[in-house]
């Protein structure tokens, strides 16, 4: 029941197609990173090894929530 995470945050990590910040986002158990500027949905995975704080924090709710 309860939704202390946000659905979607701003991140520092440059989108690999036009270097525009990525948000992340999640839908029911997937997280993805999202690019506003080209609209395109990228593999979470590539980018956790390169996480900024924001998506840190955006991951721990994330499995927080999972538990
Ligand atoms: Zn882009």
């Amino acid at each position: 029941m309860a939704y202390f995470a946000a659905r979607q945050a701003q991140t520092t990590l440059p989108c690999p197609h036009c270097g525009q910040a990525l948000l992340v986002e999640r839908s029911c158990r997937e997280a993805h990173m999202y690019c506003a500027a080209c609209r395109r949905r990228f593999d979470l995975k590539p980018f956790i090894a390169q996480a900024d704080e924001a998506l840190e924090t955006f991951l721990e709710g994330l499995y927080l929530d999972r538990i």
